[in-house]
């Protein structure tokens, strides 16, 4: 009997991890040149952060939380996002105490029970960053600059969408409004909208029923309604990023599922990830650390998601970083060991270094190394090992090179004459 994963739980093979990878380190790099240090969260917390801090009437609480009941009684859920527990952490330790603004990114999966399919799984990643102790328009404008940052260097095309959910004494205006315009379309709703007509009026915008976008498709929009602060606020964050240059595209109707939302939020969206086309979605939050028992401290972050991240940048590329430099194929049980002393030498130079059994003939090697996309073989046979050479094979060009590399080079001088032998 075969046992399987568990659906919506998926393995991430090295082709595709390899990718995580320089995502990873792509993130550490942009995210450290603006100050932010890795926080590491436990991925259990006590079931009511989450009711607490997402909002009761939201669908991850309402329906897509991994909730237990632990021996003791207590009630515990799988987090299915990271800022509730970012906050836990930055309360608990008192972290206002050491400094007055904190710049918090962490990494790591999260869990959410909601229809499998492409870019949508129950446990996935995310790579997350806050900002606790600020409001003002310029460090919205940071985070989302540093967004910029980190997928203008991974060469992603991405759009940002940005908009201003208001605050406390403007959005409540709105909510009623969009309550009275959804009334009146009551008829061309679906089911789930009727619910959140009286619990959560501003996800009528998020829905995506063809008849509720329709319907909602002239209803009254945010901007419209915001205060005077909330207007000049999101006008600074818009100052900001146009002087930097980073393009963006106002979206009236960008709202965060989640209830703690307020003034800037964005979303980037990325092509050719079908429906599931949001790699990130973040936004301010100043109520939401008082709301949890905290200080009176704003805060802002966003949430990028790492497996639809990672479908982008494998359709763009070809070359994964984990191809090796080189390939050793030794023909022959002595081949064999002097190949084993080179490859060492070259790994331990820093190069990525594939050697093959010397029970394979040259053929079988020749298509292993095919496969792996390397560019060049050093083949070892017994006469050229006598003289204390191999012979280069560049995959590209399809041909052998006589050019003997001697053995006993140092490793980078090594690599550079095997780049080097066809030209
Ligand atoms: P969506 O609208 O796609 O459901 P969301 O608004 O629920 O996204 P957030 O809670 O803001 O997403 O999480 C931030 C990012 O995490 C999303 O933009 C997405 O890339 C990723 N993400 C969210 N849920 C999942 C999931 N179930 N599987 C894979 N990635 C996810
Ligand atoms: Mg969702």
């Amino acid at each position: 009997m075969k046992i399987a994963a568990v659906r919506g739980f998926r393995d991430v093979l090295p082709e595709e991890s390899a990718v995580w990878q320089r995502m990873e380190t792509q993130a550490r790099a942009s995210f450290a040149a603006y100050g932010f240090s890795e926080i590491i969260l436990p991925v259990i917390e006590k079931t009511e952060l989450f009711a607490r801090a997402i909002g009761e009437t939201t669908d991850i609480v309402e329906k897509e939380m991994y909730t237990f009941t632990d021996r003791d009684e207590s009630s515990l859920t799988l987090r299915p996002e990271g800022t509730a527990s970012v906050i836990r952490a930055y309360i608990e330790h008192s972290l206002s105490h050491r400094e007055p603004v904190s710049k918090l990114f962490y990494i790591g999966a999260m869990f959410r029970r909601e229809r499998p399919q492409k870019g949508r799984y129950r446990q996935f990643h995310q790579i997350g960053a806050e900002i606790l102790g600020r409001d003002d328009p310029l460090i919205d404008a940071e985070l989302v600059l540093m967004l910029n940052d980190f997928f203008t260097t991974l060469h992603l095309e991405v759009a940002v969408d940005v908009n201003s959910l208001g605050d406390a004494v403007c959005r409540p205006r709105y909510r009623e409004s969009l309550r009275a315009f959804g009334e009146s379309k009551l008829a061309e709703l679906c089911e789930n909208c009727h619910a959140r007509l009286h619990r959560n009026p501003l996800r009528l915008l998020d829905c995506k029923e063809p008849g509720c976008r329709q319907a909602m498709a002239d209803a009254p929009i945010l901007t419209d309604f915001l205060c005077a602060p909330c207007r000049d606020h999101f006008a600074r964050v818009q100052a900001y990023l146009r002087q930097e240059n980073v393009s963006f595209a106002l979206n009236p109707r960008l709202v965060r599922g989640l209830d703690y939302y307020c003034r800037t939020s964005f979303e980037v969206i990325a092509q050719g990830l079908g429906s599931q086309n949001a790699v990130c979605g973040g936004g301010r939050y100043d109520g939401l650390v008082e709301q949890l028992g905290g200080p009176a401290i704003p805060g802002i972050g966003f949430a990028i998601g790492v497996e639809r991240l990672a479908m982008l940048m494998q359709t763009r590329e070809h070359h994964l970083s984990s191809t090796p430099d080189l390939f050793i194929a030794p023909l022959g049980a002595a081949a064999e060991s002097q190949a084993f002393s080179v490859a060492r030498r070259l790994r331990h130079g820093g190069y990525r270094v594939e050697l093959e059994s010397s029970s394979r003939g040259l053929k079988a090697q020749m298509r292993r190394a095919d496969k792996l996309g390397v560019r060049y073989v050093l083949i070892l046979g017994e006469n050229e090992l006598a003289a204390g050479k191999g012979t280069v094979r560049d995959m590209q060009a399809k041909s052998d090179w006589p050019t003997a590399i001697d053995l006993a080079l140092p490793a980078q001088t090594m690599i550079e004459a095997v780049r080097n032998v066809n030209s």
